[in-house]
């Protein structure tokens, strides 16, 4: 007896047959079969946003692990296109040694274009969107087969306007097999870590602090009045960038000696290199290709707070900080410019995002997110597509001014929900 296939934490089953197309022709073949499929990336969400069929009827994934790979530069465009299959460790690379770049990128390469896109997987910056926000355009095998070319300057279905629910569409409008990236001239980046920030130098200066670098992480385990530690990605000789030394001291917070963990005394070999400048794709995101990122053993949540009221939702979770500490191993805080993706937790509002890694005991986590979400939607906070979130779909879909659109849209490519499953349904389609 085979065991069932689970997401990378292991708290999703995902039950059914996994198909794994090598070419596009069997891709179309599959999708023209009328059978129940789901696209997944790298398996790395937290939340059931993968898992095939609505609950009950029987379904599978479509991985693109086993199709063509494509990488093909368009140097006077400023433009990549890439099998939407790969992960962001074998596209980044690749893309520097052409001498070219992404804006951003997450806190891990280990995950898939286009899982990471569907589900508005961001970075960390003030003025950098969601890592979405550098798709030019999405090559989709359809429900029936069909293949379509989905850009904002083309016609049809998902292009203009629509391009910008096709985006961050959660699996919903046919599987991406080809994503076009908006590239620029690579660049460095240096890291350096600041450690003990006072919790009130964070509330008086938060919007100088989180744009006191290219990308900016704080990290805070909640025990009291001193956040953990910030960590500053500084962009190194190239517009908005800095060759001068950084200070010792960051309001109120020091420069930390050696290699620092996002949670303090962890282990630090997975980690990208800290304090001396590097290519940007060896040090925006936190954690190495070849090993496990963050704690490997975990849960994840994360709420995208609009930046006007991530204060307030910082300062709100302190009256049951003790509650959280007992059953965290560390938050992070990031920012992220507004977008115009229907989907994404940055839709018309530059955000921030407030994000727990939990111990890996949904007992001690899930009691708790309805006491977060209480004192963060509110406040506006959107829930992360990928992460675990408890908020019903009545709470959710308020929060997202284009959800009709984006129903309309991913019914017009998908109008039985073939590709569709039970989280899609109640959070977007139904
Ligand atoms: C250790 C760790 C660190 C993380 N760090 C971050 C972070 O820094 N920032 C952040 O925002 N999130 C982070 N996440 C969450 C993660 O980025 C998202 O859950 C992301 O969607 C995972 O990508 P994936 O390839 O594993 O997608 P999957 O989980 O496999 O799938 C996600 C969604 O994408 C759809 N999909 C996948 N492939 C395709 C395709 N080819 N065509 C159409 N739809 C498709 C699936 O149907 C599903 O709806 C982290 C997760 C982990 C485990």
């Amino acid at each position: 007896m085979t065991a069932t296939r689970r997401n990378w934490a292991g708290n999703i089953a995902f039950p059914g047959v996994l198909h794994e197309p090598a070419d596009l022709e069997s891709l179309r073949g599959l999708l023209g079969s009328g059978e129940r499929l789901r696209a997944v990336g790298t398996g790395h969400s937290f939340s059931d946003v993968a898992v095939p069929a609505p609950g009950g009827l029987p379904g599978a994934q479509v991985s693109l692990a086993r199709m063509p790979v494509v990488r093909e530069l368009d140097t006077a465009r400023g433009l990549a296109r890439v099998s939407a299959g790969l992960r962001y460790g074998e596209v980044a690379p690749w893309l520097h040694d052409h001498r070219f770049a992404l804006h951003n990128l997450g806190s891990l390469p280990h995950i898939a274009v286009a899982g990471a896109c569907s589900t508005g997987t961001h970075g960390s910056g003030d003025r950098l969107g969601i890592l979405a926000t550098a798709v030019r355009g999405l090559r989709v095998v359809t429900v029936g087969g069909d293949v379509l070319e989905l850009s904002r300057d083309g016609e049809g279905p998902g292009c203009g306007t629509e391009f910008s629910g096709a985006v961050v569409a959660l699996g919903g409008i046919g599987v991406v097999t080809e994503v076009t990236l908006t590239v620029e001239p690579t660049y460095d980046v240096v890291q350096t870590v600041y450690d003990d920030l006072p919790f009130a130098a964070l509330v008086e200066h938060f919007d100088a602090i989180m744009s006191a670098a290219y990308s900016v992480s704080l990290f805070h385990r909640w025990l009291g009045d001193v956040v953990d530690s910030v960590w500053l990605k500084t962009r190194v000789g190239a517009p908005g960038g800095s060759a001068d030394p950084l200070p010792d001291t960051v309001f109120g917070a020091r420069r930390a000696v050696g290699t620092q963990s996002p949670i303090r005394g962890g282990d630090t070999d997975p980690l990208t290199e800290q304090g001396t400048p590097g290519p940007w794709h060896t040090r925006l995101p936190h954690f190495r290709l070849g090993f496990t990122p963050s704690a490997g053993d975990e849960l994840q949540t994360e709420y995208l707070v609009p930046r006007h009221r991530a204060v307030e939702a910082l300062v709100a979770l302190r009256d049951m900080e003790s509650d959280i500490a007992a059953a965290l191993l560390v938050t992070e805080v990031r920012s992220m410019a507004a977008d115009d993706l229907w989907l994404s937790g940055a839709y018309g509002t530059d955000a921030v995002g407030v994000h727990f890694t939990w111990k890996p005991d949904p007992h001690a986590v899930l009691p708790l997110l309805p006491r977060i979400e209480e004192r963060l939607l509110p406040l506006g906070a959107r829930p992360h597509w990928g992460k675990v979130f408890t908020a019903p779909p009545d709470a959710v879909r308020p929060l997202y001014p284009r959800l009709g659109d984006a129903r309309r849209l991913l019914t017009t490519f998908d109008p039985d929900g073939l590709l569709s499953n039970a989280f899609l349904d109640a959070y977007v389609r139904d």
